[in-house]
Order: C-alpha cells, then structure tokens, then sequence
C-alpha cells in the first residue's frame, strides 16, 4: 500500500473521547449534567425545519448577542464548531510548517494533535509540581519561532489556574510579537478572585485572544459551538480560515437560546461548584495531593493506579477518564452520581 497521507501524522496520537455506556454515569467528559438549559430545545427544533438551508455564513446574530454580552465590537468574535476547532483554525492562521506552539503539558490533549497537523512542532514545557503551568518555565522557552502560545486556564486536565500576577509576568516578559491565546473553556467555574477573567484583564491587547466554548456551563457540547475575542486583524483572519459554515443553523439558534438563560446557566454552575468543594474534600482524605480545582472536574495524581481505578469505577457504572501512569480526570456531576463515584473511590483507594 502505498503511503497516501503525510508520514508524519502516523505516530500522532487520536484524540481519545470520554467513554460512554448506556446506563453509565458519564464522568468522563467535563459536561455539566443537568440537561440542555431552557429554550434550547425548542430553538433547535425551530431551527431544524430549515435544515435543508445553509447557515448564516456570518453568523451575524450569534456574534452581536456575543458583542453584547461581552462588551466588544462583533469584528472582534470568531464562531467556530466548539472551541476546539477554533484553536485548530489559530495555529492554522499563524504558524507555517516548522514554527512552533507552545504549551504547558499536561494540558489539553487537542494541542498536540492541532500542532502536529498543522506541521508545526509542539514545545512543551511539564507541569509544575503543582500540576500548574510553569509560566517562568514557558516565557524562557519562547524561541524567535514561537508563533502561539496556549495557556489552558483553568487547565484540563489538572483543574489548576494560574493566577493574575503570575500572568501579568509572563505577558510582560513574552512580548507582544507572539500571540498569546488563554483558553478559558472552563471560565465560569472560576470562583478564585485571584484568577484573572482574560477578557476583562487583558482583552485590550493585540496579541492575546480569548478563547471561550458553549460546551461546558452552556450546556452544549453535542451542538458544537465555541468562540473567540481577539484583535479585529486577528479575528478577521481566523474568519477567513475558518472551514465555511463550520457554525451550523442549529448551534447558532441553539447558542442564542443559551445565552438567553443567564440565569438558570449560573445557578446550574454553582450548584456544580459546590460539589466540587464538597468532592474534593472527600477524595483528598484518600489522596492528599489533589489539586485545588477551578474548572467543573478534579485530577487524582495517581500514578499507575490510574487504569486501575477506571477499570473498577467502570464496573461500579461510573464512567471517569484515566491518563495511564498519570492520573485519573472525574467531572463533577449531580449530587447522587458524585455520591456513586465516592463509594467507588473509597473502596478502590483507601488501601
Ligand atoms: N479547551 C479545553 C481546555 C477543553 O477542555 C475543551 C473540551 N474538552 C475544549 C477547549 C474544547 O471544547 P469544545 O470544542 O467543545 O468547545
């Protein structure tokens, strides 16, 4: 057979997705659990009797809802199919083959598969004992070939966030000739006042882009819609390289029907938050060194009993997302299931 695609896509890793089973309770994908917001529903049902019409390639109502909510001019917004793929779409509109992206790791694990289709080459700087990004570390990695720098805060999978002053050090000591995207997926799970809002800290400078998702708090990760704020320059050319209709007419009519329910999005986050308190204190009696978590999951640094303990919480029907030899991610869900996940973990950890 001859070699048909790019041979050095071969070693890359697949992004590997949150298991599910029916019947599981899915803590394996950070989504919040408790259903599509109000509105949604309806407005995808509206929306699907078009089905047969392009969407708004513009998408021009879901940026100016988007403008309003944040306060920024539309020109500054890109939509795109979740977040995930805007981030694609960046490393598309700055690198060339052989410039680099780097990235704190582990972080996301979409950044070493966008890099690497992308030609670019990965620069990883580990984690701090922490679990935290290493910003000193990071800022003394740049290189004149560095043409994007990812920050994941708070970071997936490790919960960790970096903190205001610690950021105001790395921006000032990277400059302004690269651009700097802080992925804030996990935003409003936020609740440490130390922990910069990207966009209102540093939403005014040209090189960095905030780059947000309607899959978590907004409830909509099977519809696929993420978005970013940057410099116009920045967001215009991200427009250009963004697949076309990549915003489908159901996700834009479901995103607006979301960010119409505030309120009900907030109350389902705290709720979300609470249990993270509560979860945490629980899991931290059977392993100490769980990192304080900002996002809507917890990381248990547990080495080798990682596969383990995801193996034996597979068969308790709890469904939690193992990093083998490194750890295990558990989302936060509803009181009971988060009930079900601790029985587990108390029986699989506490020997
Ligand atoms: N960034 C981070 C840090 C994430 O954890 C995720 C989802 N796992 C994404 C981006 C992508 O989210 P989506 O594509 O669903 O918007």
């Amino acid at each position: 057979m001859p070699q048909l695609t790019r041979p050095d896509l071969d070693q890359l890793p697949s992004y590997v997705p949150g298991r599910s089973a029916p019947g599981a309770i899915k803590l394996a994908s950070n989504e919040v659990p408790y259903g599509p917001l109000p509105g949604v529903v309806e407005a995808i049902t509206q929306a699907a009797a078009n089905a047969h019409r392009y969407p708004d390639m513009g998408v021009v109502a879901l940026r100016e809802a988007l403008a309003q909510r944040y306060g920024v001019p539309a020109g500054r917004i890109a939509t795109g199919c979740g977040s995930v793929a805007l981030t694609e779409h960046l490393a598309r509109a700055t690198c060339l083959p052989g410039d680099e992206i780097l990235y704190s790791w582990r972080a996301f694990e979409a950044y070493p598969i966008i890099a690497a289709a992308t030609g670019a080459t990965s620069v990883r700087v580990p984690n701090d004992a922490g679990h935290g990004h290493d910003l000193p570390a990071m800022a003394a990695a740049v290189t004149d070939r560095t043409r994007m720098i990812l920050v994941c805060n708070p970071n997936n999978p490790t919960g960790t966030a970096v903190r205001r002053a610690e950021l105001d050090r790395f921006l000032a000591a990277v400059g302004g000739n690269v651009l700097v995207v802080i992925d804030e997926a996990y935003r409003e799970f936020v609740t440490d006042e130390q922990v910069p809002d990207g966009l209102v800290t540093y939403g005014d400078r040209p090189n960095v882009v905030i780059l947000r998702t309607l899959s978590k708090a907004w409830g909509l990760a099977g519809i696929r819609v993420g978005f970013l704020i940057a410099a116009p320059a920045v967001a215009e050319t991200v427009r250009k390289v963004v697949t076309p209709f990549s915003t489908s007419a159901v996700a834009q009519a479901a995103a607006l029907a979301a960010l119409a329910a505030t309120e009900e999005m907030r109350r389902r986050c705290d709720r979300v938050i609470a249990e993270r308190t509560r979860v945490t204190d629980a899991l931290r009696k059977l392993v100490p060194d769980l990192p304080a978590s900002q996002a809507n999951f917890v990381w248990l640094p547990i080495g080798d009993r990682a596969v383990p303990f995801a193996t034996a919480c597979a068969a308790g029907g709890v469904l939690v997302r193992p990093f083998p030899g490194e750890g295990v991610r558990v989302t936060i869900g509803t009181p009971e299931e988060n009930d079900t996940l601790l029985a587990l973990a108390e029986d699989a950890l506490s020997t």
